[in-house]
Formats: structure tokens, C-alpha cells, sequence
């Protein structure tokens, strides 16, 4: 699969798709995040998320990482996307974190591409940032002084402590879908929902809620106080070249059911 991974960036074949955030209030679309895909034939079948495991092992996912960001670049000029206040989460792997010039590598991007980097929000899982072998401080926090925005990913996985979360100015997590896809059913999956959304809440950090597929669990998570919202049941993720017409449809018809 590694050959085929290397032949799909050499041959273009890295095919960028956006799924929105939304208020889920409103369904007005808040922003979206960039996930991995392969254009049609190429690794037929494999999971985005195998696809990235055999990336990190054959040291394919700095080229992959890359190539998302230049995605989230391209998205950014686009006239529908340039002049909203739509911010654009990218993805990355520990190994982007670990290299200590990565900071200067993304500032050189943006500068070519003329893009501000208050729009785009950098995600990091739970479970890498906890690792003692992850991402430094003081990189994260160089990503952060240079106006990215930080979103620690899959929250609630790893059960990160509180003064663990305080440590680096995340501005968001996004509870982890296995939460939410069970907040209907399970009184447990409701309590873990609830304390996360609090314990963000009195960091001043916004929260996500990932997955979210059902009307019942969109109701259940705005009674929470939720706002932020993920999940098939606004949009599966789109082909980029797809995305500006999405965006700009979820916003009417947000306005439309405000008018109604
Ligand atoms: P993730 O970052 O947690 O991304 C969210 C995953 O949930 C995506 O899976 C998305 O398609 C899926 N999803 C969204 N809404 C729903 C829903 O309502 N129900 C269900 N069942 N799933 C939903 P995807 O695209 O297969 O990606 C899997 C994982 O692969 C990602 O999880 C992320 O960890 C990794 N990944 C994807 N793209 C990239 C990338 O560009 N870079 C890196 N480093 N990792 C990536
Ligand atoms: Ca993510
Ligand atoms: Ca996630």
C-alpha cells in the first residue's frame, strides 16, 4: 500500500474532501475540516484512516500533510470561502509536530499563498498530544503565536486531566463521535457529554461535537448548551472543488428556516 500512497501524491492523485462544522442551532456553516481522500481507483477501498497508519510507518505523512495544507490554502481563495469568516481544520499527524522546523515550513506556505493563518485550525488527537513522546509545548505554542488555532481532536479517548488541557491554548475540542453516536441510548455516553462540554466551558474552550447523525442527538447535544456540530446528518464530507457551492447552500438554507 506504501508504493501506492507514494504513487498517488507523485501522480496528483491526493484528493482533498471538506465536511462542515456547523451551529447547530442554525445549520449555518462555521467552518469545516479537511480530511484525506484519494481520487477514484487509487487504494480502492482502504479506509482514509489506514490510508494515513501506513503514511505515518512508510514517512509519507509529511508529503500528505502538506498537500492537505495546500488544499486548505486553495479552499481559502475561493471567493465564497475568502470572503466568509469560514475557518478551515486541517488535520496533523505527531510526526509534522515532531519536526522542529515545521513552524517555519507552514509560515512559508501561507506566505506563497498569501493566506492568513487565523484561518485555519490545526488538529491534534488526545491521544498523540498525551503521549510523552508527542508534540513539544513549545512548538504548539509557536503554531499558536504565529495565529493558528489549536483543536485537540477526538476528546474524551484519552481522558486528558485538566491541568493537562490547560497547559496549551487549545481554542477548541471536538468530543470524539463515539460519544455522541451513543448520547441517545446510553446515560453514561450523556453524563460523559455533558461533563466535557462543562469542563471546556470553564476553560473559556470551544467544544465540537463529532459524528453527529441523528435529529435526536443534534436535539439532546444543544440541550447541553452544544453549538458546534459535526456529522452526516449536515453534509458527508465533499470533494474541495465541490465545497464553496455546499457552504453557501447550508447559509440559505440556514436563512431560509430563520425566516420561517
Ligand atoms: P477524525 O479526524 O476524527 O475525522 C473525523 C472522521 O469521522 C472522518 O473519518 C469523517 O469522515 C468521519 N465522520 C464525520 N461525520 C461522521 C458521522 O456522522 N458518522 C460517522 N460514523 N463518521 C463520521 P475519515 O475521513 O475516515 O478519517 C478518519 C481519520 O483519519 C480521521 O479521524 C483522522 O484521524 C485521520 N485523517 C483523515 N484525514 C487526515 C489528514 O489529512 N491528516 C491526518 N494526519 N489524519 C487524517
Ligand atoms: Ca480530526
Ligand atoms: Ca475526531
Amino acid at each position: 500500500m506504501g508504493k501506492e500512497l507514494e504513487d498517488a501524491l507523485r501522480y496528483g492523485m491526493v484528493h482533498p474532501h471538506a465536511q462542515p462544522i456547523v451551529d447547530l442551532r442554525t445549520g449555518a456553516p462555521l467552518g469545516m475540516e479537511l480530511l484525506f481522500r484519494t481520487r477514484p481507483g487509487v487504494l480502492q477501498g482502504i479506509r482514509p484512516d489506514l490510508s494515513i497508519n501506513v503514511a505515518e510507518e512508510v514517512g509519507l505523512i509529511d508529503a500528505i500533510g502538506f498537500e492537505m495544507l495546500r488544499g486548505a490554502c486553495r479552499l481559502l481563495k475561493e471567493p465564497a470561502i475568502a470572503g466568509s469568516d469560514l475557518v478551515i481544520n486541517v488535520n496533523l499527524s505527531v510526526h509534522q509536530l515532531l519536526r522542529e522546523d515545521f513552524p517555519d515550513e507552514v509560515a512559508q506556505l501561507l506566505a506563497a499563498e498569501a493566506v492568513d493563518a487565523s484561518r485555519i485550525c490545526l488538529e491534534i488527537t488526545e491521544s498523540r498530544w498525551l503521549d510523552p513522546d508527542g508534540p513539544s509545548r513549545v512548538l504548539l505554542n509557536r503554531l499558536v503565536d504565529q495565529g493558528f488555532s489549536l483543536a485537540l481532536d477526538d476528546f474524551g479517548t484519552c481522558y486528558a486531566s485538566l491541568l493537562r488541557l490547560r497547559s496549551v491554548p487549545f481554542r477548541h475540542v471536538k468530543v470524539d463521535k463515539t460519544f455522541v453516536q451513543e448520547v441517545e441510548e446510553s446515560e453514561e455516553a450523556f453524563a460523559l457529554c455533558r461533563a466535557m462540554f462543562e469542563m471546556a466551558k470553564a476553560y473559556g474552550i470551544q467544544v465540537t461535537a463529532e459524528g453527529v447523525e441523528t435529529p435526536e442527538q443534534r436535539r439532546i447535544l444543544e440541550e447541553v448548551g452544544y453549538i458546534r456540530g459535526q456529522g452526516y446528518l449536515f453534509a458527508r464530507p465533499t470533494p474541495l472543488e465541490e465545497t464553496p457551492a455546499l457552504m453557501m447552500e447550508l447559509q440559505r438554507s440556514a436563512r431560509r428556516a430563520a425566516l420561517n
